[in-house]
């Protein structure tokens, strides 16, 4: 069948930045199985993907608008060092949840001086290009559980 609203599909991908650096691959591990049209995957890439069906291979090349979005400057902050305080060693790359006004929130450190620590609060692939190199393995209907939830399940099935 080919790729359309409520099929499940499996895909191995690899994603790399402009400079041709992998950012994330399934190469070594499962595919990755999504529900289509379920908005569980970045839109640009569920859209080039309508249509297509097992056996399918693809370079796609999505703009940051369609991948995770573009930076907001404003969700880096510099906030003192102490509210760390519990950590010892403080580096940049290390993240964390916290309370925004828009609920819970993943931030980055960036940097981190004696007294004043950046965070940012950026997806870490917001503002870049991607450039997907897919692979289709399988499509198939979705079960009445998971358009029910939204989301595809596992071969072995009854999870969440
Ligand atoms: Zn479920």
């Amino acid at each position: 069948m080919q790729i359309e609203k409520d099929a499940v599909v499996s895909i191995d991908y690899t994603l790399k930045d402009e400079d041709g650096r992998v950012i994330d691959s399934s190469e070594g591990g499962e595919p990755l199985a999504y529900l289509h049209g379920g908005g569980n995957i970045i839109p640009g890439l569920e859209k080039e993907l309508e249509g297509k069906a097992a056996g399918d291979e693809l370079q796609v090349a999505i703009p940051a608008e369609e991948g995770y979005g573009q930076r907001n400057e404003q969700l880096v902050q510099e906030v003192a060092r102490e509210q760390f305080g519990q950590i010892d060693e403080l580096v940049p790359g290390m993240q964390f949840q916290v309370q925004s006004e828009a609920g819970p929130l993943v931030v980055t450190v960036t940097d981190v001086g004696e007294e004043k620590v950046v965070i940012d609060g950026n997806h870490p692939l917001a503002g870049i290009d991607l450039h997907f190199g897919v692979t289709v393995r399988e499509v198939r209907e979705a079960t009445d559980e998971e358009k029910e939830h939204g989301h595809a399940h596992g071969p072995d099935s009854h999870q969440e």
